[in-house]
């Protein structure tokens, strides 16, 4: 079976009603980013932080996979798919797909602060100001905050290294080390970018470009790709 890596990014959960990052009127929009989303923050005001991921996790929490994330698990029919997704909601679980590795972590877990395999699935939307580990240490966000290692990289970039084909949806290709994941894909492999804002990557030749929204854009690709495997 073929090896179809998928790179998503905010965009794929966009028609779900998920903000993006840097969409107008987005949760994002009313926060600065170094206040919520770095370890300084949550040293800083745990308690800022804390809230403003509930906030997020609540939206996640009504938010439904969209046609974009239902069409990628259809294509594991034929091929054999991995996701790498930068986003930290699980809609493309929810709809399906099997394989998904999330690069940024995941709101739906915390982790103790001081033993970081200590993960833990929240059974509502609300990580309680005071709520422990097993070994007594804080809990914080299961999420990879600006500035933190990102500790599936590796593993990325092997999985995108033995792609025979490759699709990326929805991302700005802004956020680092993630949107370096592009080079690594072979030059010669079939590679597909679509986002209505898409432009073309530097360096990279072989890429087609489908300035679509990814409700209709993944659906059309997946047929077709379906069809003619
Ligand atoms: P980004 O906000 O930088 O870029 C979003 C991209 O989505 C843009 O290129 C935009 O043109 C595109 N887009 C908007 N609507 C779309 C649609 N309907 N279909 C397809 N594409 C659409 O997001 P990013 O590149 O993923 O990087 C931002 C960071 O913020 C990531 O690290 C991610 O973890 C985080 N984030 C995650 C979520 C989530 O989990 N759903 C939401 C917001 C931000």
């Amino acid at each position: 079976m073929k090896r179809v890596v998928v790179f998503t990014g905010a965009g794929v959960s966009a028609e779900s009603g998920i903000s993006t990052f840097r969409d107008s009127g987005g949760l994002w929009e009313k926060y600065d980013i170094s206040e919520v989303a770095t370890p300084e923050a949550f040293a800083r005001n745990p308690k800022l932080v804390i809230d403003f991921y509930n906030a997020r996790r609540k939206q996640v929490l009504e938010a439904k996979p969209n046609d974009a994330h239902k069409a990628l698990v259809r294509l594991e029919e034929k091929f054999n798919v991995q996701i790498i997704t930068q986003n930290i909601d699980d809609l493309h679980e929810r709809a399906g797909s099997k394989n998904v590795m999330h690069l940024h972590g995941e709101i739906r877990k915390v982790r103790s602060t001081r033993f970081p395999e200590l993960v833990y699935e929240l059974k509502s939307a609300e990580q309680q100001y005071d709520a422990v580990c097993e070994r007594g240490f804080p809990l914080r966000p299961h999420i990879v905050w600006f500035g933190e290692m990102v500790p599936m990289m590796e593993l990325a970039v092997e999985h995108v290294s033995a792609a025979d084909l490759f699709i990326i949806i929805g991302t700005s290709l802004e956020v680092y080390p993630a949107a370096s994941l592009i080079h690594y894909a072979g030059s010669l492999i079939p590679t597909f970018y679509i986002d209505p804002n898409a432009r073309p990557i530097d360096k990279l030749t072989n890429v087609s470009i489908i300035t679509e929204k990814a409700g209709t854009g993944v659906p059309a690709l997946v047929e077709h790709l379906l069809k003619t495997k």
